[in-house]
């Protein structure tokens, strides 16, 4: 009786949606299964692609897990996690996108029976914890390292690691074109970190065969006004000089306010407009540069001014693009004409304008400082070059990391399922409940040969077991599986390799979202003001 009599307490505001407890661990969890559920059939190599279309009508062809998740529009607040680590592991490492999400939901889902059963999470926390930590230096010590070879050896191997991660791509046909290219590139910036020094052009139409690698800057032409067509097309070792200012007529006279009390001073006004630009036309003259690139318009009075004086010259050109340019040519971009010295003029051995499909493309190369490189894709279906932009990003984030880190792990699975085996010896040693939390946990990293399997029409029950017993058998720690036969096969043997950062990175970053994901045992929804 007492207690009927006891006021309510109001916390929060009315409106307000919670939900507590098991129930809501347990919804979470079902929340973030079927996000992987989403994102599934996308791996490796035989995985199928996800077309995707907003309300706005765009639509995307993607694999890749981290492009997928984004385009998703997902609104339920713990699978938003997901979301959230696919696109950080495409930041950090730039592959494994789809291995994060698959991971953490089948760490979810090897951990709701226990969550139902009454085990409390902080338990299955710290085993999975801790599970994860063993995974990461078991990585460590398998790792093989790619130092110490000659440039030409390392080139091909290097050019492997980015076939795999290719392979599982709509360009995955011509992986091997592809990869050398990525290569290229990523050996011509050498060690600067700065990843737009690759600058991926697209251009529709034409073979994907037709793509190209400029080791150098490649741009589309810009707009350009009259007397362009005068301007020359080709120089060899011409001086550069990059400008952040706007070379027009109109610009002076927008800027400022004028009064003025006699009519005849207007004459005065618009000579001393005129004036302004051809001294700073002049000026960029003087400077002795035969290309004058500008990030802001270069209006018509310039460009046949230059035409005149045979300097090419292009406005509106995009600040990374000019960017690349500075970095590229060894030029300071400069925001005044004034004191153009000789040190800020950027050079290279050829510039040329070409005809790439139906664009015109403004292209540096061999340039001083080498330390850019622009891929000039081909292809059909604007979607179609899209999607190979973004594989051909994985990639490119592969064969960096590779250099950096330079250690790789055996593919297809085979990584995941030593860990595994790895880790379910060890369980054997330990006494109480995280013995079969732990066991919870190698069961799970077994998703990613599992989907590789049933992706590609296999069996999987039938791979897995050969691939435990190969395993088990103590011989076997580069075994996964063989996408072209449906057995089992050496990934290692055969290239099937992976940088040990990506694997490292996605075990890390699943484990953690898997425990942040079990720590959340109440949501609460504050009501929309209106
Ligand atoms: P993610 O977004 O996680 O990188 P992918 O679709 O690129 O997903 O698939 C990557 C998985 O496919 C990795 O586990 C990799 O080892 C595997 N894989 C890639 N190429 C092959 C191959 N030729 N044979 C077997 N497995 C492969
Ligand atoms: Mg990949």
């Amino acid at each position: 009786m007492a207690a009927m009599l006891q006021p309510q307490i109001i916390l929060l505001k009315e409106g307000t949606d919670t939900a507590q407890g098991k129930a809501q661990v347990i919804s979470n969890i079902n929340a973030c299964t079927t996000v992987a559920d989403a994102v599934r059939s996308t791996l490796g190599p035989r995985g199928m692609d996800k077309l995707i279309h907003d309300d706005k009508g765009n639509t995307t062809i993607s694999n890749d897990g981290a492009t997928i998740m984004k385009l998703l529009d997902i609104v339920h607040p713990a699978a938003k996690i997901l979301v959230d680590i696919a696109k950080s592991q495409d930041s950090e490492v730039g592959d494994g996108t789809t291995t994060v999400v698959l991971l953490a939901g089948e760490f979810l889902k090897e951990g709701k029976p226990f969550i139902e059963d009454g085990v409390h999470s902080q338990n299955l926390i710290r085993s999975y914890r801790t599970a994860s930590r063993l995974a990461i230096n078991k990585i460590k010590e398998l790792a093989v390292s790619i130092e110490g070879k000659s440039l030409e050896e390392k080139k091909t191997l290097l050019a492997k690691c980015a076939a795999t991660t290719l392979s599982s791509k709509l360009i995955g046909g011509e992986k091997e074109f592809f990869a050398s290219m990525v290569v290229d590139a990523v050996l011509a910036i050498g060690d600067d970190d700065r990843l737009n020094l690759i600058g991926i052009k697209k251009v529709p139409g034409g073979n994907m065969r037709d793509s190209f690698l400029v080791n150098g800057v490649a741009f589309k032409k810009t707009f350009s006004y009259a007397g362009f067509e005068q301007q020359p097309k080709k120089f060899v070792k011409p001086k550069i000089l990059l400008l952040n200012i706007e070379l027009e007529l109109k610009s002076e006279k927008e800027n400022a306010e004028i009064r003025l009390s006699d009519p005849s001073q207007y004459q005065s006004i618009v000579d001393a407009e005129w004036n302004i630009i051809y001294d700073k036309l002049d000026k960029c003259v003087q400077s002795g540069a035969k290309i004058v690139l500008s990030r802001l318009a270069i209006g018509d009075l310039a460009t046949q001014y230059f035409a005149d004086r045979d300097i090419f010259c292009a406005g509106r050109v995009t600040e990374e693009d000019l960017q690349r340019v500075a970095a590229a040519t060894g030029g300071t971009v400069q925001t005044s004409v004034n004191n153009v010295i000789d040190e800020v003029l950027g050079s290279c051995e050829v510039f040329e304008e070409r005809q790439v499909g139906n664009e015109r493309f403004n292209i540096f190369s061999g340039c001083p400082s080498g330390q850019t490189a622009t891929i000039v894709l081909r292809g059909g279906a604007d979607q179609f070059i899209d999607e190979a932009e973004r594989s051909l990003h994985d990639a490119i984030m592969i064969v960096r990391r590779a250099v950096k880190n330079s250690t790789v792990v055996a593919g297809g699975g085979a990584i995941d399922m030593e860990i595994s085996r790895y880790l379910r010896q060890h369980a054997r040693t330990i006494a109480g409940k995280s013995q079969l939390f732990i066991n919870s946990y190698a069961k799970a990293l077994e998703v990613i040969p599992r989907q590789l399997c049933d992706n590609a029409g296999f069996d999987a029950t039938d791979v897995l077991n050969k691939l435990r017993q190969k395993h088990a058998s103590g011989e076997g720690a580069n075994y996964g599986v063989d996408i072209n036969t449906g057995g089992i096969a050496d990934s290692f043997a055969n290239f099937v390799w992976e940088p040990s950062v990506v694997k490292i990175n996605a075990i890390n970053a699943a484990t953690e979202a898997a425990c942040l994901i079990l720590s959340v045992d109440e949501t609460v929804k504050n009501p929309k003001i209106h």
